[in-house]
């Protein structure tokens, strides 16, 4: 857990966190932390443009950092994708799902399909330059299995995905969602525990502030306990809407970010009221006040 270890903290408040997060016996060997940066992303769909390039325009005029591609079919695009990301200062984020199956299925053959799909994107998001690829381990309809022995077919297979990350450079990152989506993973903490029983560099985790209001009793709570393995956030309203089109607060997660020296990036995952052109810029502007406040 090299890597992870570099985000961990200043100061001795902080070093309280470094020990609960800290996995290894060598913590003393820390690099010295790093101060977190704020990495503005987009998912694709959301930003406005006939074709790739009106859209990284978009981004690149509105002081986004990155951009976040679909996992499905990302492969037949890299070369297109490539060719329009050179030379400009955008980077690739996440790379969010786009596989079939699912790990935590009852059914083996959806269970190797998934094997097989995750496996091959994260091929390409390694290519890319990508933090990781999104998982979620299922959605509720997707297994008939309990939480124990859902749990015990993800620890098994995990392990494989883990090892797989390791060998092409990248990893998958687990997405607890809320209680009406997915009732197995639903907490950054518990993403967490999983991440620290496999001990694989190819396997992280990421928090999503939409499912985080629904489901974490506080969001600094929340990235601190996942802060070893956290690789990105996705960033949403209430209503899931963009940052500032309603009543959420990002001070509290965003000072949880800065405590962990948080180098990776925040994506919104949302939908838009108004004219996009105009309200995108606004959020971005938003997020930027809201960091700089936490
Ligand atoms: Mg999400």
């Amino acid at each position: 857990m090299q890597l992870e270890r570099r985000q961990i903290l200043m100061g001795a408040a902080t070093a309280a966190i470094s020990a609960c997060v800290d996995t290894s016996s060598s913590a003393q060997s820390a690099p010295a932390p790093k101060s977190a940066v704020q990495n503005i992303s987009s998912q694709e769909g959301i930003i406005p443009g006939k074709d790739l390039k009106e859209k990284l325009d978009n981004l690149e005029k509105w002081g986004f950092d990155g951009i976040e591609f679909w996992g499905g079919g990302l492969r037949e695009r890299v070369s297109a994708i490539k060719a329009e990301m050179k030379g400009r200062p955008l980077r690739m984020s996440a790379t969010c799902a786009g596989f079939e199956g699912a790990l935590m299925s009852d059914q083996q053959s959806e269970r190797d399909k998934a094997l097989r799909t995750i496996k091959d994107i994260m091929e390409v998001a390694a290519d890319l330059g990508s933090t990781g690829m999104i998982i979620v381990p299922a959605f509720s309809a997707q297994t008939k299995l309990n939480h124990i022995e859902g749990r015990k077919i993800l620890m098994d297979l995990l392990p494989l995905v883990g090892e797989h990350g390791v060998k092409v450079g990248s990893r998958v990152l687990l997405e607890p969602l809320n209680r009406g989506e997915a009732w197995f993973l639903r907490q950054v903490a518990d993403a967490g525990a999983i991440c620290r029983e496999i001990n694989s560099p190819g396997v992280c985790l990421m928090g999503d502030m939409y499912h985080m209001y629904i489901e974490e009793p506080s969001d600094m709570g929340a990235f601190i306990s996942g802060a070893a393995w956290l690789h990105h956030v996705h960033l949403a309203s209430i209503k899931r809407n963009l940052p500032g089109q309603d009543a959420r607060d990002f001070r509290n997660g965003f000072k949880g970010l800065k405590m962990m020296g948080y180098q990776d990036f925040m994506s919104l995952e949302c939908g838009v009221i108004g004219d996009r052109m105009v309200e995108i810029p606004k959020a971005v502007k938003f997020l930027r006040q809201q960091w700089a406040e936490a």
